[in-house]
């Protein structure tokens, strides 16, 4: 199995300063008052795994998940989120199975769109995004339920229902890679 073992975040959000959390197994729970950013932990998760919607990040434009500033902190222009993935079991797919422990980061320079790394190597948007769907943790997967979500899926046309199931077998990783040579 691999596991998430880290979230790294530097100037995302509201995470100006970097700032490091350690998943560790059986951790249930994130709490803290209203504001503190406990949403922009599970966005951050989100964005790093490839989410392509500023409007999914509670964003108007990508740039949005750059710290904006406050009243005494001035707004950052780059902000970086990293994920840090336990392989020790060596189980990654393709071209990530190159490590024990696997950093995957994304950055973004304001006005200038993201990029992306393993392990400190750049790398495509399209792998990551293959990559946690394979894994079956991918941005718009079921294992991230945000709010209203139960609903939509309540309402969902067959065809919309099909793709839950699809990745319940695990083939979400081959159908975005079918798509992808369709389209070439
Ligand atoms: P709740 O308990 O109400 O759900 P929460 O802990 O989930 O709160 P978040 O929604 O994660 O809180 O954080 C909201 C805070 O993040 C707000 O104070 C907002 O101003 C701040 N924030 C969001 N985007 C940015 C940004 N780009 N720059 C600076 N601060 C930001
Ligand atoms: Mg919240």
């Amino acid at each position: 199995m691999i596991h998430f073992a880290k979230l790294r975040l530097a100037g995302f959000k509201s995470f100006v300063d970097s700032t490091e959390l350690m998943i560790e197994p059986g951790m249930t729970g994130v709490v803290g008052p209203n504001g503190c950013g406990k949403s922009n932990l599970v966005e951050a998760l989100r964005w790093a795994m490839g989410e392509t919607s500023a409007k999914q990040m509670r964003g108007g434009e990508m740039d949005d998940m750059i710290f904006g500033g406050t009243s005494h902190r001035p707004a950052r222009n780059m902000a970086e989120v990293t994920i840090c993935l336990d392989n020790s079991a060596r189980q990654a797919p393709g071209l990530f199975n190159i490590a024990d422990e696997l950093e995957i980061t994304r950055r973004i320079e304001r006005g200038d769109g993201s990029s992306y790394r393993l392990n400190g190597k750049e790398v495509r948007a399209r792998d990551v995004q293959v990559l946690f769907a394979d894994l079956a943790t991918g941005a718009r997967s079921t294992a991230m339920v945000s709010q209203g979500r139960v609903g939509t899926l309540i309402n969902a046309k067959p065809s919309q229902r099909r793709s839950l199931l699809e990745e319940a077998a695990g083939i979400g990783g081959l159908y975005t890679r079918r798509h992808e040579a369709e389209n070439r």
